[in-house]
């Protein structure tokens, strides 16, 4: 059947872009979330736009599974395939930039290109492409629009979606359109589409939306004595008057390891640390830094320090690897995404260091402090278990008024098997209306049932 397949699509996009090799389809078993699922029956990388379609048509009519993937950095196991006989359509390689229009202030690209290359390709022009997530130089526009990924500017300019203009796509029932993102007389389907996650179309060329760069910054770092403390002056600095450009909190250990990645050169007072950037007219970022070093010192902060440019782009820099950073500090790392609001991460953070005595379980916390999106990150030792910490974690957050996301190990816990096993019928009658066979694979929700065949196979 393979063969049969593979030649299939050979014919369709060309033999340079279809592997059915063990140890190709082996890699793309897995994304950043680093569980390993089933591998897929054949890997596609198309070089143009318009194969998309074909590709769909045959999986159609074949009756397949395919799952889109952009550079495969998600932490949540959606780029992989959940089951056998599913076609895995890999789109890094569509990474052209058709054109920056400096005056309209607009850029013309393909999905696979990463946000790095369109914030250097904007730069280039005098303009900003603002989402930054930590890993704006690998996962691509595609991706960051399906999982509307957020960096820490997030706070003042949004995360991806707020530059999305338009998309061309491709369902799974067989619609190509250019979807705006503004439809004023009908429903803005390019916003449903992104922050879909891969469930309901392939986003193939988008419109996105520039800045110019803010005419000045500002950056201060402030050390607390402990994380609940520099929670709680975020908290205080999100109270206030001042819009900043970005609030991030590192505890202890996530700037140890962060120290120990990369040369960061941050002030080593204190226990855990927020850095604060403020952006915008050079009087008024000169007047709020008067006001957020009151505040800080206020909050008890042990030291402040002013970070020049360099030292605040190193920072933002060696931010970007923490995740990998903190790989380094354990076998084993489980890093969760929590909303709250602002004024509840205090308490988040004092739950963490009581869990994290009760269950002798080393964890690191950080994070978007000021946009409500703190990452508590769990380093067990050696065949750990985490699942009763996990599931404490998991009622801290409940009980808190957040929600918590993570890798597929978050699906395996009997805690929450039920509540996300099923889609809503709203969401289901969504999902049908674009794809009424079934043909895009849910893998990124996994019901306790199917997470333990996925752990017996692998
Ligand atoms: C070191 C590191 C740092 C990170 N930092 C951040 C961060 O700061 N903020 C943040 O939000 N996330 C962050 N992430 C998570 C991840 O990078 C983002 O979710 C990113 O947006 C995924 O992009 P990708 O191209 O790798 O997509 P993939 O992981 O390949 O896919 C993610 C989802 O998007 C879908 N998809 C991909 N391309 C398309 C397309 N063209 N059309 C339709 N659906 C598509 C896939 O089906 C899948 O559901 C980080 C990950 C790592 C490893």
């Amino acid at each position: 059947m393979v063969t049969a397949l593979y030649k299939e699509f050979s014919d369709l996009l060309g033999d340079e872009c279809v592997s059915a090799c063990p140890a190709d389809c082996a890699a793309y078993a897995y994304d950043a979330a680093g569980t390993a699922f089933v591998p897929p029956t054949l890997v596609l990388r198309p070089g143009n736009a318009d194969q998309i379609a074909p590709v769909m048509e045959l999986c159609r009519r074949e009756g397949l599974h395919l799952v889109i993937r952009g550079a495969g950095t998600g932490l949540r196991g959606h780029a992989t395939p959940g089951g056998a006989d599913t076609i895995l359509l890999a789109l890094d390689r569509l990474c052209r930039i058709f054109s920056i229009e400096a005056e309209d202030r607009t850029a013309h690209v393909e999905c696979g290109v990463t946000a790095a290359a369109l914030a250097a390709a904007a730069a280039a022009r005098g303009l900003w492409y603002p989402p930054d997530p930590g890993s704006m130089c690998v996962s691509t526009l595609g991706g960051n629009l399906a999982e509307d990924a957020l960096g820490p500017h997030g706070l003042k300019y949004g995360s991806s979606r707020h530059y999305l203009l338009g998309m061309d796509i491709c369902t799974p029932s067989g619609v190509t359109a250019y979807c705006p993102a503004t439809a004023p007389h009908g429903l803005p389907l390019a916003q449903l589409v992104a922050g879909s996650g891969g469930q309901l179309a392939v986003m193939s060329r988008l419109r996105l939306r520039l800045l110019p760069p803010p005419a000045a910054k500002a950056s201060l770092c402030a050390s607390f004595g402990d994380t609940a403390q520099a929670a709680q002056a975020a908290a205080a600095i999100m109270a206030s008057h001042l819009c900043p450009a970005a609030l991030e909190l590192l505890d202890a250990l996530a700037r140890q390891a962060l120290d120990a990645y990369a040369a960061t050169g941050l002030p080593q007072e204190g226990e855990s640390i927020l850095l604060l950037e403020l952006d915008g007219h050079p009087a008024q970022v000169s007047d709020d830094m008067k006001v957020a070093r009151t505040l800080l010192t206020e909050q008890g902060c042990q030291s402040l320090h002013q970070l020049d440019t360099q030292q605040t782009e190193a920072f933002f820099v060696a931010r970007r690897a923490l995740p990998t950073a903190l790989r380094r500090l354990g076998q084993n790392t489980l890093c969760i995404s929590t909303r709250l609001p602002c004024t509840r991460q205090p308490e988040l953070c004092r739950a963490l260091a009581v869990l994290s005595e009760r269950h002798r379980l080393r964890m690191a916390c950080f994070g978007h402090a000021g946009s409500g999106l703190l990452h508590p990150v769990l380093l067990p030792d050696a065949g750990q278990d985490v699942q009763e910490a996990l599931g404490e974690l998991f009622h801290v957050v409940q009980e808190l008024g957040g929600t918590l996301e993570g890798g597929p190990e978050l699906g395996q816990g009997p805690w929450l098997a039920q509540p996300v096993a099923a889609a809503p019928p709203l969401e289901r009658g969504i999902q049908q209306v674009f794809d009424p066979t079934g043909l895009l694979y849910p893998g990124n929700i996994l019901t306790l049932q199917q997470a333990q065949t996925c752990r017996s196979d692998g």
